[in-house]
């Protein structure tokens, strides 16, 4: 690493997340989550998938999930080189075998360029709930007996407890609690939405969102209900063996439609409600291949949150070129960022040959670029609307921004029609599975399902 201008403040990169952060540690006990920071450690995690055990197992809590979550929403992994290792599982005769794996990989990819369309839009309902209620009948307080895990379900303090301790959920738990959450509690979704943000170490707007929104059926056609027989078929009996509601009062312990009939109005909008999500907006969002940038000789690196790896384009577009890393003060407060998440970052930034600074994430890139007399900053791109504001920052200074982007995860030989997973699948699996892209198959007609088989479908 070049030695950086006697103006710029000294680097904090070995300086410990309990030192830099002293009041977000002091006031939570927990400190390590369950996966390192690091493009080693995720190195390791990457070798240990089972991608084809997966596709049998994968909505079992004791299944074989890969937990890589953190380094794909962090950009330790890219997408496409989890998919190539996962397809180094299936002989080439049959990469069937990783099919599901695949495919659940898309639906990150897929999320990613919804909240790259919508920016803000991704905290707003996209249409209106479809429980009969009016999105003013679900409260704005949330619940501390939930946070806190206190409700006395031994399931859902279970739940609370492993995210607030290790920062990672099963999918199956998510959706599980978020039902809880929504539907059981008439919480708002975007309430615990941010509540999942504050310590996933993988917890990120895109995925977290419509996860959520798609539990509220604030983007799906109906809300998602489960009962205690679909816990205990995926969980065992781990919870309710100890639950003090198990013999009398389990919320749980009935039909999907004695469920639906307490909970819900009905399965239909409220009268008079509407989506702030224009559905129009996500029909055809251009796909065009990533353009590489042509280098420069005055350039300096920003490496930012979505993409912090030794890897990263930009910091191989420039090897020799100064590059630098800013804690973002301003978003780690809005998003009640925990220590444990914090600690995360943390190892992988250590792992950054850049210089690491703190504040106002704009101000600091164009002081390191002023430093060091540069007149183009290269980085990676993202499809947060903070990071297009901080770009406008840059350019306004005189900046020129470079985009340098990972490998693609599927090619598509039209516009994206992102209204609906399935048909954002259709048109990019070819190419996703390493072949040409193709154009999309053509959709399977669906057998039409009873209401209690949907209402436990899983993403
Ligand atoms: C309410 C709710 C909130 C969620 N919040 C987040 C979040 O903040 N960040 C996040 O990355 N995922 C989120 N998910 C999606 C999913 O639960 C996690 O990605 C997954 O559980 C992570 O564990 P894993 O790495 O073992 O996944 P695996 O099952 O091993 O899957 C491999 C990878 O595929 C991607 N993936 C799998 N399922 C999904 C999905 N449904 N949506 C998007 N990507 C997926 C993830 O990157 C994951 O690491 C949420 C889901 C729900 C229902």
């Amino acid at each position: 690493m070049p030695k950086p201008p006697d103006s710029l403040p000294a680097s904090l990169r070995d300086v410990p997340p309990a030192e830099l952060f002293p009041d977000v540690f002091a006031n939570d006990s927990h400190h390590q989550g369950f996966a390192q920071g690091g493009r080693a450690a995720a190195l390791e995690a990457l070798a240990k998938i089972d991608p084809v055990t997966y596709g049998r197992d994968r909505s079992h809590l004791d299944g074989h999930v890969s937990r890589l979550s953190p380094y794909l929403r962090h950009g330790v992994l890219t997408l496409a080189e989890v998919r190539d290792a996962a397809l180094t599982h299936a002989p080439d005769t049959a990469p069937s075998r990783v099919w599901k794996y695949v495919n659940e990989l898309s639906w990150r990819d897929y999320s990613v360029r919804v909240y790259a369309e919508v920016g803000e839009l991704i905290w707003q309902d996209f249409e209106p709930y479809k429980t009969g209620l009016h999105a003013s009948a679900y409260t704005h307080e949330f619940p501390a007996d939930i946070e806190n895990g206190t409700t006395g379900a031994a399931c859902i303090d279970a739940w609370s407890q492993e995210l607030r301790e290790t920062g990672y959920l099963h999918n199956h738990i998510r959706m599980w609690l978020a039902s809880y959450v929504v539907h059981h509690r008439r919480v708002w979704w975007q309430g615990g939405a941010s509540w999942f943000i504050t310590h996933l170490l993988d917890g990120d707007p895109s995925s977290n969102n419509v996860g959520w929104q798609w539990v509220a059926s604030t983007w799906r056609s109906y809300p998602y209900l489960w009962n205690r027989g679909n816990l205990v078929k995926y969980a065992g009996d781990r919870y309710c063996a100890a639950c003090p509601l198990a013999n009398a009062g389990c919320p749980f312990d009935a039909t999907y439609a004695a469920l639906s009939e307490r909970l819900f109005e009905n399965k239909e909008a409220a009268p008079g409600e509407s989506g702030h999500l224009d559905p129009e907006r996500l029909k055809a969002v251009p796909w065009e291949p990533p353009h590489t940038p042509k280098g420069v000789s005055s350039a300096v690196v920003w490496v930012h949150g979505d993409r912090l790896s030794p890897t990263n384009e930009a910091l191989a577009a420039y090897p020799k070129g100064p590059a630098v890393f800013v804690w973002d003060d301003e978003l780690l407060e809005e998003w009640t960022v925990s220590a444990k998440r914090q600690t995360f970052i943390h190892g992988c930034v250590q792992e950054l040959p850049a210089h690491v600074l703190r504040g106002d994430v704009a101000a600091e890139v164009i002081r390191f670029a002023q430093a060091h007399g540069a007149d183009t900053v290269a980085t990676t791109p993202s499809p947060s609307p903070r990071f297009r504001a901080i770009v406008t920052a840059l350019e306004a200074a005189g900046l020129t921004v470079q985009l340098w982007a990972e490998p693609v995860f599927g090619e598509s030989l039209k516009p994206l029609d992102l209204r609906v997973h399935g048909d954002y699948w259709r048109q990019i699996s070819a190419s996703a599975f390493g072949k040409e892209p193709a154009p999309p198959k053509p959709k399977r007609p669906r057998a039409k399902k009873a209401q209690s088989a949907k209402t436990t479908a899983e993403q």
